[in-house]
Formats: C-alpha cells, sequence, structure tokens
C-alpha cells in the first residue's frame, strides 16, 4: 500500500518505485511486466521481504511487516514464500539433493527430512537419480526444476519468479511454465515477472510497471 522504494547512491537517488499499491489474492497468478529498470524486481524483491520499503506498507497475510523484528520476518518469510530466480541461483559446490534441502535444514535446523527431496523432484518432473549430481552437470530446465524444488520445500503459500524462464529455450521455458501453472492449480499464489509477453499468457492477471509506477 503505498509503496516506494528509493536507491541511495553516491551520485544521487534512485527512484525504483513511486508510492505504489497491489493486492495479490490467495490463488491469483500474477504477472508483472514493464521495460528494463521499471522496477519490477525491486517490487519482488520487496514482496519476498529481501529488501524493505523507504516508505508505504507491505502486509503479508494481513500481517504489516513493518511491525516485525528481524527474526519474525525471516520466519514469515521462510513459511511463507519460495523465490525463482533467472540464474536459477543454485549453490554450486552443493548437490541437488543438498541445495533441495538447504531451506528445510535452515527453517528447522534439523535434517529430518528423510525421502522429502526425491518426492520433490519428482513433482517437479525430475528423476532421483540427479540428486547427487553438481548443478553445472544439469541442463538450464533441469536446474531450474530444482530451483523449483528446493523453493517448494517448506510448501509455501507464495511463489515470487524473477524471469523464471529468462535464460531457457523457448520449448524448455513452456515446460517450466506448465509446472508454474500445475503449482498454481493446486493452491500455490504465483507472481511472476517477465519480460516476454507469451510467458505472461500463463498468468490470470497483468500488471504493468514503466518507471516506478503502475500503469
Ligand atoms: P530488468 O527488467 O532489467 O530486470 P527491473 O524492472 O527488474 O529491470 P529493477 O532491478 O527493479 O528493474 O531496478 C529499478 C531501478 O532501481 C533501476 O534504475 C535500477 O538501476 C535501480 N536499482 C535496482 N536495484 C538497485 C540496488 N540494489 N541499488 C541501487 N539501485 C538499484
Ligand atoms: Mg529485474
Amino acid at each position: 500500500k503505498d509503496v516506494s522504494k528509493i536507491y541511495s547512491l553516491p551520485f544521487g537517488d534512485v527512484t525504483a518505485l513511486n508510492h505504489v499499491s497491489l493486492e495479490v489474492m490467495p490463488g491469483d497468478f500474477l504477472a508483472i511486466m514493464g521495460p528494463s529498470g521499471s522496477g519490477k524486481s525491486t517490487m519482488l524483491n520487496l514482496i519476498g521481504s529481501l529488501d524493505v520499503p523507504t516508505d508505504g506498507d507491505l502486509f503479508i497475510d494481513g500481517t504489516n511487516i513493518k511491525n516485525l523484528t528481524d527474526e519474525e520476518l525471516t520466519s514469515l518469510r521462510r513459511d511463507n514464500i519460495g523465490f525463482i530466480f533467472q540464474q536459477f541461483n543454485l549453490l554450486p559446490l552443493l548437490t541437488v539433493k543438498e541445495n533441495v534441502e538447504y531451506p528445510y535444514i535452515l527453517k528447522y535446523r534439523h535434517g529430518d527430512y528423510e525421502g522429502r527431496c526425491e518426492k520433490l523432484l519428482e513433482r517437479v518432473g525430475l528423476t532421483d537419480h540427479l540428486m547427487h549430481h553438481k548443478p553445472t552437470e544439469l541442463s538450464g530446465g533441469q536446474q531450474q526444476r530444482v530451483a523449483i524444488a528446493r523453493a517448494l520445500i517448506n510448501n509455501p503459500k507464495i511463489m515470487l519468479c524473477d524471469e523464471p524462464t529468462g535464460n531457457l529455450d523457448s520449448k524448455t521455458g513452456s515446460q517450466v511454465m506448465d509446472l508454474l501453472a500445475e503449482l498454481n492449480r493446486q493452491g500455490k499464489t504465483v507472481i511472476m515477472v517477465t519480460h516476454d509477453a507469451d510467458i505472461a499468457e500463463y498468468a490470470n492477471k497483468k500488471i504493468v510497471i514503466t518507471d516506478g509506477e503502475i500503469k
């Protein structure tokens, strides 16, 4: 609600978001479109509480995140949000299994996750023989599926996807989008940034950000 984000830089301030308001309902599949530098990633990072607004209020499930301690905010994020990025952002030194399990261990501080990785890999359409491979041994589409499995391990309500198909060819991109659409049908709220009008067609709502404002 009325959210602004200003980055302060040595050569001056950059207004990345200028008094934007947006409501996303449970079960929505929202596409955020707009030109490069318009504020799309900034908006996603604020929704995911990876960053804080300069001004305005952000509510997740009715909770104003302004009123939370850092610890409470981390816990709200871990309970509610899964992130997927254009560059997959898998940890290169960890195996597929270790990547997928990592957010679970961060949240629960124990490794009682037997079978979860296998089930999640199956859910995203990968066979579990990839579990002990390193990310670099996988194709782009396989890496993005691993990233989706990782985002799902704590069963978040909301999936935030920043250009999820930006590094994939169109066929692989469509397969990844089919998977996100399936997760949405199963009840996940999906908020996705994309440049690509065809990819945005998977969403049931669209907004366009231009110069930090929703048009
Ligand atoms: P793209 O489509 O190229 O990914 P975008 O719409 O995601 O662009 P943002 O990354 O949100 O755009 O950037 C919006 C504005 O904020 C840009 O002017 C950018 O340079 C600036 N910006 C983004 N992140 C930072 C940061 N961490 N520090 C300073 N300025 C930033
Ligand atoms: Mg971006």
